[in-house]
């Protein structure tokens, strides 16, 4: 049978592991746990981790503005989230593609912009943050169907214009 004994901190003597006042010297013992129960009594010590920091709402600055797409915002907030990273193709090919969305009925050189902002926005995918990029390809690509659709309305005008001469 086990004996449940300790030694008392203040004097050395061997006293009973319950005691929580030592019988020779008198002095109180703050911890009366046995030596057997310290791995339990370290493991019911342990304090819960801290609760994380609230995150800050990167989403309320840009959900103001209208005409942007899920994907655009979600993207923008990784990039307010680095902002030591920055990727140049990534933003040249988004302002390219903003341009060209505006003379992209130009021809020649609104096809060349939207051309170079495609272009851009797709290397600049590769590259971190690539927010800006995918947004540049977005609307390279929905600048896409607008060239064609002017090109094409344009297109139908000559037509009419040769029928006419004929
Ligand atoms: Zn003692």
């Amino acid at each position: 049978m086990e004996e449940l004994t300790k030694q008392c901190p203040f004097c050395g003597q061997v006293i009973n592991a319950a005691a929580i006042k030592c019988k020779y010297c008198g002095k109180w013992l703050e911890d009366p746990q046995p030596v057997h129960q310290e791995g339990w009594s370290q493991t019911q010590n342990q304090t819960p981790p801290p609760p994380p920091p609230p995150q800050p709402n990167y989403n309320q600055q840009y959900t103001q503005q209208p005409n942007y797409n899920p994907q655009y915002t979600q993207q923008q907030i990784v990039y307010a989230q680095q902002p030591r990273k920055t990727n140049g193709l990534g933003i040249a090919g988004f302002i390219m593609a903003l341009i060209s969305l505006f003379v992209g009925w130009i021809p020649i050189i609104g096809w060349v912009l939207w051309f170079l902002g495609l272009l851009f926005s797709f290397i600049g995918v590769f590259k971190v943050p690539r927010g800006l990029a995918i947004a540049g390809l977005v609307i390279s690509l929905l600048g896409l169907f607008a060239i064609i659709a002017v090109t094409g309305g344009m297109w139908d005008a000559i037509q009419r214009g040769i029928a006419n001469l004929e």
